[in-house]
């Protein structure tokens, strides 16, 4: 059985949708589960939702609902040529409209109404799809996810609990070939709904692929696959046609877009290839994501991650000392914040984390062994390739493609497939730009 994911845009317009109905029931003997996001901009437009109703602005909320309502009316006129569809999805869209409506009457709206709040793109998508399948005569199910989505208590996905859930839901829909999901959502330990962060639908696509032992996981977006650097910054970028488990999660945890950071490692796990494609160009060939990695080229690509916070302990008392270090990762493990870059000399030690959620907190304990000073709107750029640090002149190519660019960070050797930059956000694109010149336009060596 295969899995098969489709993004926002993928679904977000009329014909959109139509296009990935045919793609689906290509195969119709084919058994698959078909993960879908909201429509695009719809995420978008319940956050903001959101914040109007937690902030108590009952008036911009209403607004910005009838704007969507109006938007999903207009949508399914184009969907469906079918009265009775058009019928059944109108009262469909009505019925999550009013409930969402509703949450103007919540007088202490709180993180559980907003995680509800944010489920209802996924909830409406998934049956509009469904109905369309329908209209078509095609035989298919929709399986909720918050039936066996689940978290652990430390709000990562339970992929013992997953695989017994979705297990159960199979069987029971036995006969169907089809099985439509929900990307996204979930339910948490304490049995309230959740998700898996914004861009999380390829997570839950490759989560659900972990648990049947999927033949494989296929993410359809809006581009044939995992580019060689970052097309929304530098121009002619070209896909890249293989990648390895471990060289895609540095892509993706370091910022290329098309994965969400996690959604490799459930596969990997299992050995799973994950395949991206292009629903606007169903016969481009991709990327394919798998345990090995191809030798073709060093370089492969180049992801950048903004918002990072560099922080630097400077302490007489680390030298000669063992046990310093420890002592400074235990205060970023007490406030349960990652750490994704480290760069130590004899008196100073400088690291970087993303989540600054408990950074007032953590200052003031690093404060004790020493002089602290922090960076803030940094960006760390990650190249990525295959025995990248094996080869030499790598490190030449990079540093003169980056030229006068000011480096605050460098990581190299951590892994051979991975070089990371730290620069200010600033120098961003002229980073991304500067790389591309040096290490792809320079044939030769790539
Ligand atoms: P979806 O809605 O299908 O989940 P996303 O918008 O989340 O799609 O991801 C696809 C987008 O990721 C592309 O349109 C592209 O702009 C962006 N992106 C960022 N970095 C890369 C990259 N290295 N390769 C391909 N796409 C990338
Ligand atoms: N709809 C969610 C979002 O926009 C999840 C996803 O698209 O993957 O973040
Ligand atoms: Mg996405």
């Amino acid at each position: 059985m295969r899995v098969l994911k489709f993004g926002g845009t993928s679904v977000g317009k009329p014909e959109r949708m139509q296009a990935v109905a045919e793609l689906v029931c290509q195969d119709p003997a084919e058994h698959k589960i078909v993960v879908l996001s909201a429509l695009s901009g719809t995420t978008n437009a319940l956050v903001e939702i959101n914040q109007a109703f937690s902030t108590n602005d009952k008036n911009s909320a209403l607004n910005r609902i009838k704007a969507l309502e109006k938007h999903y009316e207009g949508f399914i006129k184009g969907l469906y040529s079918a009265e009775q569809s058009m019928q059944q999805a109108a009262q469909m869209l009505k019925d999550h409209f009013d409930y969402i409506r509703s949450f103007a009457e919540v007088i202490d709206f709180s993180e559980t109404e907003e995680k509800i709040l944010l489920a209802q793109g996924e909830l409406m998508s998934t049956k509009l799809f469904h109905i369309y399948l329908e209209e078509q005569g095609q035989l298919a199910v929709l399986m909720p996810a918050l039936e066996f989505m689940r978290l652990d208590p430390d709000n990562e996905p339970d992929l013992t609990a997953i695989e017994e859930g979705l297990a159960k839901q199979l069987q029971k829909y036995e006969r169907y070939n089809i099985y439509i999901t929900q990307g996204y959502i979930c339910k948490n330990a304490e049995g309230d709904v959740d998700n898996l962060k914004r861009g999380g639908s390829d997570y839950t696509a490759s989560l659900l692929g972990a648990a049947i032992r999927a033949e494989e996981v296929q993410i359809w977006t809006d581009i044939d696959g995992m580019h060689n650097n970052d097309p929304r910054i530098v121009k002619n970028t070209f896909p890249v046609a293989e990648l390895s488990f471990d060289e895609a999660a540095e892509l993706a945890y370091f910022g290329a877009k098309i994965l969400h950071p996690a959604t490799i490692h459930p596969a990997q796990k299992y050995n799973i290839p994950v395949r991206l494609l292009n629903t606007m160009q169903p016969e481009a060939q991709g990327t394919i994501i798998k345990n090995t990695s191809s030798d073709e080229h060093i370089v492969k690509s180049i992801a950048a991650k903004d918002g990072i916070t560099a922080i630097k302990i400077k302490s007489s008392r680390m030298l000669l000392a063992y046990g310093f270090l420890r002592k400074v990762f235990e205060v970023f493990e007490r406030y349960r914040t990652p750490i994704d870059m480290i760069t130590t000399s004899e008196v100073a030690v400088s690291l970087t984390i993303d989540d600054q959620t408990h950074l007032p907190q953590i200052l003031d304990e690093l404060k004790i062994f020493g002089t602290v000073e922090i960076d803030q709107d940094q960006t760390i750029v990650c190249i990525v390739g295959h025995r990248l640090t094996e080869e030499t002149g790598t490190a030449e190519l990079i540093f003169r493609s980056l030229g006068q660019i000011p480096i605050r960070m460098i990581s190299f050797g951590g892994s051979h497939y991975n070089i990371s930059i730290l620069i200010p956000t600033a120098y961003k694109s002229d980073a991304l730009n500067a790389l591309n010149e040096g290490l792809f336009k320079s044939a030769d060596w790539v």
